[in-house]
């Protein structure tokens, strides 16, 4: 026999995350996650799932039947937009510009699909001008990939030029809106996205886990139309939805996580409360207060002010000073995280998070008072 290891109940700190996500979690969201478990085919928990869909179309601002929460991570949304969509042979323009991009075209040449890379410099935006010239000189492809709100540099690309341009040429857009729903301006349906996803905790301030997908009927006919099963059976929404709308005789596909759905139904409830654009303008007012003051500090962002994230906030480094060091101080003796610079970024720039209810004023007067007590040390 292994002897039983006696450990005490982990008490983690309350820590204040103003890194890229997960980001800090309502209270309400916290304590809605314990409240007691349900059957995942419960008639009231059905009946949660129905409003959860109803808040997840609010905040996507979309009418697709198809459009739920994938159980697992940002990065499992990701994937299920390409094994969903994708059959070999199929041809995608992937946009990068940052880590995230390049997570797309692994995702594409995974499905047996052949991705034709677009690169941008870390920090700037996709720029729609390139993207038509590539679908002009590319007829082949027949879908746009690209990450709205790249998490890794904080730029924020056109979404709606880009989509428009997918439409115009006739292929399906693959939208990355991970850090960008709840945080910026996000429309599916004005602006014809057809395949978007997010994760649950960067500006919807839920816990990490899950991933909120929507697809547009384009879409839908697309995965109906496909020659060939999906590869991954967790992640084929053909299965899926028989769970998520069977029209009232629901069937089993796998346990849905049933507290972390609470968890995200509150989250939306709690962003519909407040609104949308109320919201938007929230990420916007708490980045300009961020901003004056990290640049009293003498810090200066890597993006242009034009296609900055204001949930993202991507600083240089100043010279001589020790990331590591800093945001181990930060942690240790202000209980505050702050991100690390991602790929190319790594060791040159921290990352400022003001995601969902992080996004307020009280966080922002700590994070800058520690930065400038840490880096007068
Ligand atoms: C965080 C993030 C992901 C991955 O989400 P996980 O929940 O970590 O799997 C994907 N894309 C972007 C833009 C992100 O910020």
């Amino acid at each position: 026999m292994i002897p039983a290891p006696e450990f005490a109940s982990f008490s983690p700190p309350r820590r204040i995350l103003m890194g890229p996500g997960p980001s800090d979690v309502y209270p309400e969201v916290l304590a809605a996650q314990a409240k007691p478990t349900l059957g995942h085919l419960d008639p009231l928990f059905i009946g949660m799932m129905d409003e959860l869909r109803s808040l997840l179309q609010y905040a996507f601002q979309t009418e697709n039947p198809m459009t739920l929460a994938v159980s697992a991570p940002g990065s499992a949304g990701m994937e299920t937009c390409f094994v969903n969509l994708l059959e070999p042979g199929d041809t995608v323009l992937v946009c990068r510009n940052g880590v995230f991009g390049e997570r797309m075209r692994q995702n594409v040449e995974r499905c047996g699909a052949t991705a034709i890379v677009l690169d941008f410099p870390w920090g700037e935006p996709v720029d729609p001008a390139k993207v038509e010239a590539a679908l002009q000189q590319h007829p082949e492809v027949h879908f746009l990939a690209f990450v709205h709100a790249e998490t890794s540099t904080g730029a924020l690309s056109d979404a709606q030029a880009l989509c428009t341009l997918a439409q115009r040429y006739d292929c399906l857009s693959i939208v990355d809106a991970v850090t960008s729903l709840g945080g910026v301006e996000l429309l599916v349906d004005a602006w014809g996205i057809d395949a978007i996803y997010s994760g649950s905790q960067k500006c919807l301030s839920c816990v990490p886990g899950l991933s909120p997908v929507s697809f547009s009927p384009r879409a839908v006919a697309r995965m109906q139309n496909r020659s060939r099963p999906v590869q991954s059976w967790f992640l084929d929404q053909s299965l899926v939805m028989g769970y998520w709308s069977g029209e009232g005789k629901r069937s089993y596909h796998h346990t849905a996580p049933v507290n972390a759905l609470y968890a995200l139904h509150e989250s939306l409830r709690l962003l519909a409360k407040e609104g949308l654009e109320q919201a938007w303008q929230r990420h916007a007012v708490m980045h300009q207060e961020l901003k004056a003051g990290l640049e009293a500090l003498g810090l200066s962002f890597v993006v242009d002010e034009a296609h900055r994230l204001p949930q993202l906030n991507s600083i240089w480094i100043p010279a001589g000073v020790n990331d590591a060091e800093v945001r181990s101080r930060l942690l240790q003796d202000y209980n505050l995280e702050i991100g690390a610079g991602l790929g190319d970024l790594a060791g040159k720039a921290w990352r400022i998070g003001l995601m969902g209810y992080g996004a307020k004023r009280e966080n922002i007067v700590l994070c800058l008072k520690a930065l400038e007590q840490v880096l007068t040390r």
